[in-house]
């Protein structure tokens, strides 16, 4: 069977994984991938769907969690169309705000952007919106500017006159390939609105997921919403700003009544049903809302604001509201300040969606174990296949120290001493730079102190996304340093270290959530909702992909190398063990850190004959 496939020849596996897509998409049935970074997961996929979509009259989506996921698949789309000379379209999407160019909108923040965008496209005043109307899709060089990703379209848009979002959105009728967001099918707020525009529809589409680990929690966000009294409090001065006449003074009275009622005796968190808010819920809930989102809007404008704490209480109002049985209502105080929060559990209202596509494919570099993705998802007669890495196995070894624990009950200062010891004794035995990964800032501060290496750069609690990215930079040029960062963070996901930045990466303890009200809500949950799985469902197998998640940063190609040490005893027990040997390849060792050496020296061993010379001489 001939693929299309934008390169010469496909890489090791990836030939397997084209066939397994087309395969499952021949029988008309979804497909889990779980394939290691590197085998060219983008590029298989595509290459099975558009071969399949074409011969079929079908759509193709690929959607990810983040836009800077949509270079890859364009370059892979724009490569196919180019080598077999093919005759389609393809759109790149991204949200409405990251291609608004209208500046008076455009640096609004979140949900005040949609509401200005819609305000203002509603009265007419958005030129860029009337001039996209009568916008001709086959205009000259649209086709380019589309096929070159979004920036090039903002640019295209710039010297038109158009509303972006509006052309690309108006061109994407006639694509047979769209590449976009998850919330553009998977949030159920956005998706028949998108779907209209686009004039696509699912049932005739495969849609592709990539980083699809991250699905359910990307659509619980979608349903969960929190405020708390300082939102209130900020929210009354803008109202006072704009001379409103909206009394917020009720929501503040009910919320601390509630406090006062639920919170008894220095509890810091307890749940509360709908009637406990009976008094919020009673009179003109709906029109309360209506009028807060026009106010928010009314302050955005009046006051040039970028966001507004009035459309925050608005967007909680409605979350309220329209929960259902999935989600949990939690009332927390935390060092004296009351916060309501609305939580999703499960996201029923976003899963119908994967039920409606002529097929899925579900890809990931920890799609492990594919039965519970597939069954949370709602689709356990899916197709699950696993690849083996495409790099040679000498290129990383893995390790599990069981000397230490991070669990609770166990942390001492003495603790965190010894194990920032076996840190810098990793440290000395890698050449090159270390990345330790740390359950909780908490645990990061304790060890931290301890760790004494010459160039070391630490992850802070609150670090502004700015100063996260110069932290990055800084530890990613300065060969030889220690980073210490948390895990479920922006250091230890999505991210890549680029040139084999890192030689060694140490994961200490398990990044388990903390045991909280909402944790309990969503085990007992899933444990209804799955036959008792709840507990892995839900506290187990996610700490353990987070733990696997930053693993995961050091190698990303074929010559990069690195080893990896687990400390936590927690880690050999079966149910760990056996979740992390899912991804990565555990070693047994007496002596770890002679082995960690004996690995280095072997690949010193292996460049030398790589550059010609004898194995003796390199020996020597
Ligand atoms: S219609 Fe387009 S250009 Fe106008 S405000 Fe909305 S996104 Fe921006």
């Amino acid at each position: 069977m001939d693929y299309l496939f934008r390169f010469a020849k496909p890489r090791l596996n990836q030939e397997a994984m084209i066939s397994d897509i087309y395969g499952a998409l021949e029988e008309r049935r979804d497909i889990f991938i779980n394939a290691p970074t590197g085998i060219g997961k983008t590029d298989a996929s595509l290459g099975a769907a558009l071969t399949f979509a074409l011969k079929r009259g079908l759509d193709v989506f690929f959607l990810t969690p983040k836009i800077s996921q949509h270079k890859i698949a364009m370059e892979a789309v724009a490569g196919i169309k180019r080598k077999f000379n093919l005759d389609f379209g393809f759109a790149d999407i991204v949200g409405k705000r990251n291609m608004c160019i209208n500046d008076k909108v455009n640096s609004i923040e979140s949900d005040g952007f949609y509401s200005a965008c819609e305000s203002v496209v509603k009265a007419g005043k958005c030129a860029y919106f009337s001039n996209a109307k009568s916008f001709d899709a086959d205009s000259k060089g649209l086709a380019e500017a589309m096929e070159n990703g979004h920036n090039s379209m903002l640019d295209y848009s710039y010297g038109k006159g158009v509303c972006a979002y509006e052309v690309a959105a108006k061109y994407a009728r006639n694509c047979r390939v769209i590449i976009a967001g998850y919330s553009h099918l998977l949030n159920p707020y956005n998706k028949s609105t998108f779907l209209k525009k686009i004039g696509h529809s699912i049932d005739n589409a495969i849609v592709i997921w990539d980083e699809a680990h991250n699905l359910i929690n990307i659509a619980n966000a979608y349903f969960s919403t929190a405020i708390s009294e300082l939102g209130i409090d900020a929210a009354e001065r803008e109202l006072k700003a704009i001379n409103s006449k909206i009394d917020l003074d009720y929501l503040k009275f009910a919320i601390k009544k509630l406090a006062s009622r639920k919170l008894a005796l220095g509890m810091p968190e307890s749940f509360v049903e709908k009637s406990d808010m009976a008094e919020l819920m009673e009179g003109e809930y709906e029109k309360l809302i209506d009028t807060l989102e026009k106010a928010g809007l009314e302050y955005i404008q009046a006051k040039a604001a970028k966001r507004s704490a009035i459309l925050h209480v608005a967007r909680f109002l409605r979350g309220f509201l329209d929960a259902d049985e999935s989600t949990a209502r939690i009332i927390t105080n935390r060092n004296g300040r009351i916060r309501l929060n609305v939580s999703c559990l499960y996201p029923d209202r976003a899963l119908p969606t994967l039920q409606e596509a002529y097929a899925n494919v579900f890809m990931s570099a920890t799609m492990e174990p594919m039965n519970m993705y597939a069954d949370m998802f709602g689709l356990a007669n899916s197709k699950m296949m696993s690849y083996a890495s495409p790099f040679p196995k000498p290129n990383k070894i893995a390790f599990i120290d069981e000397n230490f624990t991070t669990k609770f009950t166990q942390r001492s200062n003495e603790q965190y001493a010894n194990i920032a010891k076996r840190i810098m004794e990793i440290k000395e035995s890698v050449p090159g730079s270390l990345a330790v990964f740390f359950p909780s800032f908490t645990v990061l501060d304790g060890i931290s102190r301890h760790v004494d290496v010459s160039k070391k750069y630490v992850q802070r609690r609150d670090m502004a996304s700015v100063a996260t990215e110069s932290l990055l930079k800084r530890f990613m040029e300065d060969d030889g340093s220690t980073l210490m960062a948390v895990m479920g963070g922006s250091l230890s996901e999505g991210v890549d270290y680029k040139n084999n930045s890192i030689k060694g990466i140490v994961i200490v303890g398990i990044p388990l959530t903390a045991p909280d009200l909402e944790l309990k809500a969503r085990i007992a949950y899933l444990d209804k909702r799955f036959d008792g799985k709840g507990m892995d469902y839900a506290y187990i197998i996610p700490a353990v992909v987070r733990a696997v998640q930053a693993a995961g940063r050091a190698v990303r190609n074929e010559n990069d190398r690195a080893v990896l040490v687990f400390m936590d005893k927690r880690y050999s027990w079966r149910m760990y063990r056996a979740a992390i040997s899912n991804s990565i390849e555990i070693a047994d060792s007496k002596d770890y850190i002679k082995s960690i050496r004996f690995f280095w020296d072997l690949n010193n061993v292996v460049d030398e004959v790589v550059k010609g010379k004898s194995y003796k001489d390199a020996e020597e």
